[in-house]
């Protein structure tokens, strides 16, 4: 099924980046401009391995070594030349040497003699085949008798270099290491990985209403949630997020706030003061410092987003992404516009919401025209079938219901109502980034 994340064809008219003004932009529309617009940092730290989970490659890891160093065994066995099986009869061996695994190999093993061997230790030449010994008859400590057709020739050899090879990539630079690698690179006998360094992402609330928690609430307020969920989504994309605070609806505020944020990080993002019913100093204080596009995203929530680059005096600049204030439609607008752009800034490679197609439990009225996100939850059907259903109020400043989906149920622009039973994008967000 189509979803939102589907670039235009070359076919389609392109976006017209960073000068969509008013209008209706889809959401694909959004995603390719920015993509179109965005290039990555380019900053490299090196860091000790363990502390490199969750940071992004910024060059391949080349393999120094072979991975395993020589051929050895996978089992605690018999090892033994594999030519003398027999699919129709027992094979008696005799044990000739016991080998630990870090031991030196044995030589000289002859035709009809085998050798217990220990998992990872070396293969001894001109034996390539283990047998595990649960399945072998030991008889008087010498001799050991190997059933008929329980093993196989070649069975149970690890191959010199068949985890990693000398010289080639292990690990291609854009990835976002998870424990395996940071193990990988470990077993290359590396002690470091280079790295991107983390994005600096200023992040603030607008509006004179927003009331930091821990605050008295006066009459009429409401405290400040968007700052929270966003600095929490940009720590679990491993970025370093820097609370800027409040910034009260007027001029001076706002301008200063971008001018102090504009001197030390790569992206500004903000919530509220987007929409159609905020003062105008919004749009002209954003598009005074740099070039930003004010679009109205065909999508619900989320309609309002800004998008652009702002310019320091002392010629630093930093991408800006103002989200709607609502806090759904700002997370919403999050993950589906601002996400897998700060990834690709970050240095990342293509890092999108895992998706997938679920049964929807129920109708879901829409009409065709924009995109819209529900909140969903997603579970696995008797019949082994991902089932989704909408959660809680679908209002865009019910955050309780956000935080009760585990999924975005993806509804494309041009699709109109759901029935109940048909299949539906989602993407997964719970315990993800
Ligand atoms: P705005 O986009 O500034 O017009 O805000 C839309 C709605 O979101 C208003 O009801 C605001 O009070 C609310 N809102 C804006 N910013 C926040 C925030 N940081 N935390 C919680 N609610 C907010
Ligand atoms: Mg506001």
């Amino acid at each position: 099924m189509s979803d939102a994340r589907h670039r235009p064809s070359a076919s389609e008219p392109g976006p017209n980046p960073l000068a969509a003004g008013e209008n209706n932009i889809s959401v694909e529309a959004a995603r390719a401009a920015i993509d179109a617009a965005i290039h990555p940092t380019t900053d490299v730290e090196t860091v000790p391995i363990a502390l490199a989970v969750g940071r992004i490659l910024a060059d391949d890891v080349i393999s120094p070594l072979d991975v395993p160093p020589h051929d050895n065994s996978a089992m605690d066995g018999f090892a033994f030349d594999g030519r003398a099986l027999d699919a129709t009869q027992a094979l008696t061996l005799r044990i000739v040497a016991t080998m630990h695994a870090g031991a030196a190999p044995v030589e000289g093993v002859e035709t009809g003699q085998c050798v217990r061997i220990m998992t990872g230790a070396r293969m001894p030449a001109g034996l390539d085949t283990v047998v595990p010994f649960e399945l072998c008859r030991v008889d008087d400590g010498d001799n050991v008798e190997i059933p008929a057709s329980v093993i196989a020739a070649g069975e149970n050899r690890r191959f010199r270099g068949e985890d990693l090879a000398s010289g080639k990539a292990a690990l291609t630079r854009g990835r976002v290491l998870r424990p395996a690698d940071i193990g990988l690179i470990a077993s290359l006998g590396l002690t470091t990985a280079s790295v991107r360094r983390r994005l600096r992402v200023a992040v603030f609330s607008t509006g004179d209403e927003i009331v930091s928690p821990g605050q008295p609430l006066p009459p009429n307020c409401v405290y400040d949630s968007n700052r929270f969920a966003l600095i929490a989504a940009l720590q679990r994309l491993g970025m370093e997020p820097l609370d800027f605070g409040l910034v009260a609806d007027n001029r001076a505020s706002l301008q200063d706030a971008m001018a102090r944020a504009l001197e030390d990080v790569n992206v500004i993002i903000t919530s509220g003061g987007v929409s159609a019913g905020d003062a105008d100093y919004t749009r002209d204080v954003m598009t005074s410092m740099g070039s930003v596009s004010f679009w109205k995203v065909a999508m619900r929530p989320g309609r309002p987003f800004a998008f652009g680059k702002l310019s320091g005096r002392n010629g630093r600049d930093a991408w800006l992404f103002a989200l709607p204030g609502n806090p759904v439609a700002s997370l919403v607008g999050f993950y589906s516009l601002a996400r897998e752009a700060l990834l690709k800034l970050a240095g990342a490679s293509a890092q999108p919401l895992p998706s997938l197609d679920a049964r929807c439990t129920v109708d879901i009225r829409k009409r065709p025209g924009r995109t819209e996100f529900q909140r969903g939850f997603v579970w696995l059907g008797d019949d082994g079938k991902w089932m989704v259903r909408p959660v809680g109020s679908q209002g865009a400043g019910i955050l309780r219901s956000m935080a009760e989906a585990n999924a975005l149920i993806v509804l494309p622009d041009n699709h109109g109502s759901t029935k109940a039973g048909d299949f539906v994008s989602v993407w997964l967000f719970d315990g993800l980034t």
